[in-house]
């Protein structure tokens, strides 16, 4: 079988991941990023094994999410850290938490059915601990226990959310499930050793596609490699694949235009904010989140512990994540949503220091409204942002893997990280149906994990997170086991 050129337009995770993947499988990669390094895009922190976060989508999508979790768990081990999320409604929230048990339930049967098919799916620990309630009473029992600094147990995960979380203002009984966190550090850490190392992926950072044309050769690709000044555009490339992949994340719409595909989506612009607790430096706190109605002053709080009392928060308020005009569509005229220059200036060029210390100050203070003690928390660093597509008009769709609109290409539109198991599978069964790999391939599992060493990776992820401007504490992970669970 000849061996075909594959170009990657977009090193986030879910072009570098294929790139790496389809290497592993005998294809010749080239991997463009307009970036200096891999995994840059926008943040993510959240394992959304079972979608528990978002109460609007159907089951059919918190299913996905769980099986999809799963592959990723075993994916990429060394990026998850392995602590429950605590899930409470705020007093007066609309609904009541037995509204969530339902699905709750109808999750944990489903989790059983992918350990009953393959036992390594066990991957969240039994299915009967996937979640555990917690009432008011025992809420106030675990309030005399002592705080703990690494906890086995769900109970004892419990310990520090007694302690701090004001438990007359949240409806009982409290959910925890075993949602866990992500590192994106780590990640971009491990990929970028991985790709560096691998023979068939030649990796093209800070280089810029340009332009594309269809010729009799295949797709001819114009790139620009950047100068130590940005301003200075130089080093223009022309090369030919024989096939495209499209996995610019937000900016997928303009290859699109460059290729003349017409296609509803949507993009929107969210960001996320780092506080620094001394306080809770001896403390491990789980990820804890206060469901309220998306977009009004009570929107959802969402936050998510790093190591030596970094927290990022979520609010999903407009004067916190959401943006009142952060979230645009398509046109008739072009299929790549145009975001407001005040966004793509944030992207580009960074943040008003004003506005950083504005905004995480309402971010900490919409925590502190269930945290108290929380109001203490000060600004840890700039900001975790960015822009994220959405395919179709729907805009509470959660879960998308891959479309080939044109022969010879392949458009990534994943939502969550999660799904990028999913994605390549389907890049390489339309690869297995072109004859560009051998029927076996879809034996092969990824394991691209396997060769990356732990300390290798870690000194990685801290210098990836000290030059984009974050704590290098933010790096590590707070639990790098399953917990015995209780
Ligand atoms: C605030 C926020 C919080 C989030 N939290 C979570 C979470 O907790 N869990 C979760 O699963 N998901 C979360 N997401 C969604 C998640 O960030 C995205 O799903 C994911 O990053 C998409 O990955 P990607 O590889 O498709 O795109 P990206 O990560 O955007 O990668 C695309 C890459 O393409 C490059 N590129 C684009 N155009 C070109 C070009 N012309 N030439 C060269 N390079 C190009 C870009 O530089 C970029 O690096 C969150 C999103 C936001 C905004």
């Amino acid at each position: 079988m000849k061996k075909q050129k594959i170009a990657i337009i977009g090193a986030g995770v879910a072009g570098a991941s294929t790139a790496l993947y389809l290497s592993q499988l005998g294809l010749d990669i080239t991997l463009y990023e307009q970036q200096k390094s891999v995994v840059s895009g926008p943040p993510w922190c959240h394992l959304h094994a079972g979608g528990n976060l978002y109460r609007e989508i159907s089951d059919e999508q918190c299913f996905s999410l769980l099986s999809q979790s799963i592959d990723f768990v075993k994916l990429y081990p060394y990026v998850v850290d392995y602590r429950p999320t605590v899930i409470a409604l705020a007093d007066d929230d609309k609904s009541t938490p037995s509204s969530l048990l339902p699905r709750l339930k109808r999750l944990q049967k489903e989790y059983q059915r992918l350990i009953d098919l393959d036992k390594n799916n066990q991957v969240l620990g039994k299915s009967e601990n996937y979640y555990k309630l917690y009432d008011h009473e025992s809420m106030k029992a675990l309030q005399k226990a002592q705080a703990i600094k690494n906890p086995k147990t769900n109970d004892e995960w419990m310990i520090a959310v007694a302690k701090n979380l004001d438990l007359k203002k949240v409806q009982f009984p409290l959910i925890l499930v075993q949602e866990y966190g992500l590192n994106i550090f780590r990640l971009a850490g491990g990929l970028m050793l991985d790709l560096k190392a691998s023979k068939n992926v030649s990796l093209k950072l800070e280089t810029s596609v340009e332009d594309i044309q269809k010729d009799a050769l295949g797709w001819s690709i114009i790139s620009t490699k950047q100068n130590q000044n940005k301003e200075k555009k130089q080093n223009k490339e022309q090369q030919t694949f024989d096939y495209l992949i499209n996995a610019a994340g937000f900016q997928t719409g303009k290859i699109d235009d460059m290729l003349g595909i017409k296609c509803e989506r949507m993009v929107e612009f969210k960001a996320s904010y780092v506080a620094q607790w001394q306080e809770s430096k001896t403390v491990a706190f789980p990820e804890i989140i206060i469901h309220g109605e998306r977009g009004t002053p009570k929107g959802m709080a969402q936050f998510t512990p790093y190591p030596n009392g970094y927290f990022q928060l979520h609010g999903m308020t407009p004067n916190i994540t959401l943006y009142e005009d952060g979230l645009v569509k398509s046109s008739k005229t072009s299929s790549q949503p145009q975001l407001k220059k005040k966004f793509l200036d944030k992207v580009n060029e960074g943040w008003e220091q004003e506005e950083i210390k504005q905004r995480t100050h309402n971010a900490i203070a919409h925590v502190a409204n269930f945290i108290p003690s929380f109001s203490e928390a000060t600004v840890g660093s700039q900001p975790l942002f960015g822009a994220q597509q959405i395919l179709g008009k729907d805009a509470t769709l959660r879960v998308a893997e891959v479309s080939f609109p044109l022969n010879n290409y392949a458009r990534c539109e994943i939502i969550k990280v999660s799904s990028v198991t999913d994605m390549m599978q389907g890049i390489v069964k339309e690869l297995m149906d072109l004859n560009y790999l051998s029927p076996l391939s879809l034996k092969y599992k990824p394991s691209l994990c396997q060769r990356v060493d732990e300390k290798d990776v870690k000194n990685k992820a801290k210098n990836i997170a000290k030059e984009r401007g974050y704590p290098a504490d933010m790096a590590e992970r707070n639990v790098k086991f399953i917990m015995q669970v209780d």
